[in-house]
């Protein structure tokens, strides 16, 4: 695709990457054939070549509208479409971009400016979220049915094995996965340190930044990064191997850290080395395979697994390309996965996009509960906590963490 950047934005770092990465764009429109909301709305302007077009249209100089937001605020940033295209476009990257140029541009109205305020005061606090969960959860029997089912409710977690390893990795406390699912990282913990680590929590690092910059408040975000890494940065000097995430939309943030923070000369080498070290749990579990085969039990002695249905979350498998692995993992200890139609199409959650876009967010719900639910399970497994907890709001099966599954299937002594 030919470009023609317009004189505010051609020599800026962010017009030179949007520029390489439209050049990739060779319009052929195959991506348009996955994109969920393509699907949904047949409107080019709702898939990812009108998108892109759109993002073009600005970079060269066109004054965006309201209708030029609304089309980019639709996108679920799900990168279906990223996986999809056959040369390579960065579609994620350049609709970060065009989203901030846009917002700059475009004033919201104060209804939607209040909710999107509200939503960046409260999610990326972990305690605050925690508060307003609880009274949540103690108004529920007084809420209509229609709010009071995405309310989840509280799960426990099972205790935190001591750290009493050499071996040390770090992980992601996240902002709402502690409130809404504390038996993930519980479950992560547990299931390393039967592999001969210790997982770490780094008092100060709670919410990654992801909820932020994807509300297109990128300096917000950057904040929050570098708070992340000044609470990380103690525990890498002292030896941790890797920061392991439990949450695959967090790991995609996490591991973008160096590319964000690239031009800023006090935390770039810091933010790249965060960025190597960063694992999804489903690497790690993977590498240390041969170490997990040996606590599996002889199938004799196994607790009969269940038959699940996977949903992979479009952050494992286009943000992080980690496709087939989880299924490996649970397949390998005796766990029958069910086919899921559909299973590259996003679910609606997408960060904050089920509130912000309620109505295209619960069509695919809908779709989605009825691919997930058409093996017959006896429950879902994910792997990021927004998933989770929007499933959950459409299913009467337990919808857990994969990892939670595989800690339960393993012989251990409290
Ligand atoms: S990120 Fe997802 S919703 Fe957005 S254009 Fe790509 S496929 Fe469509
Ligand atoms: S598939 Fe790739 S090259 Fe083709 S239109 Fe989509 S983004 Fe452009």
């Amino acid at each position: 695709m030919q470009t023609n950047l317009a004189d505010f934005i051609r020599d800026t770092p962010e017009g030179k990457e949007a520029d390489a990465i439209l050049r990739k764009c060779t319009h052929c429109g195959m991506c348009t054939a996955t994109c969920p909301t393509y699907q949904l709305l047949s409107d080019e302007l709702d898939g990812p070549r009108g998108r892109i077009y759109l993002i073009k249209q600005v970079l060269e100089g066109a004054t965006p509208t309201a209708k030029t937001q609304l089309h980019l605020d639709r996108c679920l940033t799900c990168r279906a479409c990223e996986t999809t295209c056959p040369t390579g476009v960065r579609y994620g990257r350049l609709v970060d971009i065009g989203r901030h140029l846009v917002e700059e541009r475009v004033a919201r109205g104060p209804v939607e400016s209040a909710w999107r305020s509200a939503l960046n005061a409260v999610i990326p606090r972990p305690a605050l979220f925690k508060s307003l969960l609880y009274m949540g959860r103690l108004a529920r029997p007084l809420l209509p049915r229609s709010l009071s089912r995405r309310i989840p409710q509280g799960t426990t977690a099972r205790l935190w094995p001591k750290a009493s390893h050499a071996r040390k990795m770090i992980v992601l406390e996240g902002c709402v996965q502690p409130s809404l699912s504390p038996a993930t990282n519980a479950a992560a913990a547990r299931v390393l340190d039967r592999l001969g680590i210790s997982l770490v929590r780094a008092t100060g690092a709670g919410c990654c930044g992801g909820v932020s910059f994807h509300l297109n408040l990128q300096e917000k975000a950057l904040d929050i990064m570098r708070k992340t890494i000044d609470a990380w940065w103690p525990h890498i000097e002292q030896g941790a191997e890797a920061i392991v995430i439990t949450a695959s939309g967090c790991g995609v943030t996490v591991k973008e850290y160096g590319h964000y923070l690239g031009q800023d000369p006090a935390y770039a080498a810091k933010a790249k080395r965060v960025s190597e070290l960063t694992q999804d749990i489903s690497e790690i579990i993977t590498a240390e395979s041969a170490k997990l085969k040996s606590h599996i039990a002889p199938p004799a002695s196994r607790i009969p697994h269940q038959r699940v249905a996977f949903h992979p979350p479009c952050t494992l498998q286009h943000g992080l390309k980690i496709t087939g692995k989880v299924e490996s993992i649970l397949t390998d200890l005796g766990f029958e996965l069910v086919p899921v139609p559909d299973a590259h199409l996003c679910c609606g959650s997408a960060g904050t996009y089920s509130i912000l876009q309620p109505e295209l967010s619960q069509r695919l719900l809908g779709n989605k509960i009825a691919a997930l639910e058409s093996g017959a399970p006896s429950a879902i497994l994910t792997a990021n906590i927004g998933c989770q907890a929007h499933l959950q709001t459409a299913s009467s099966l337990p919808v857990r963490h994969w990892i939670e599954a595989l800690d339960d299937s393993l012989p251990y002594r409290d």
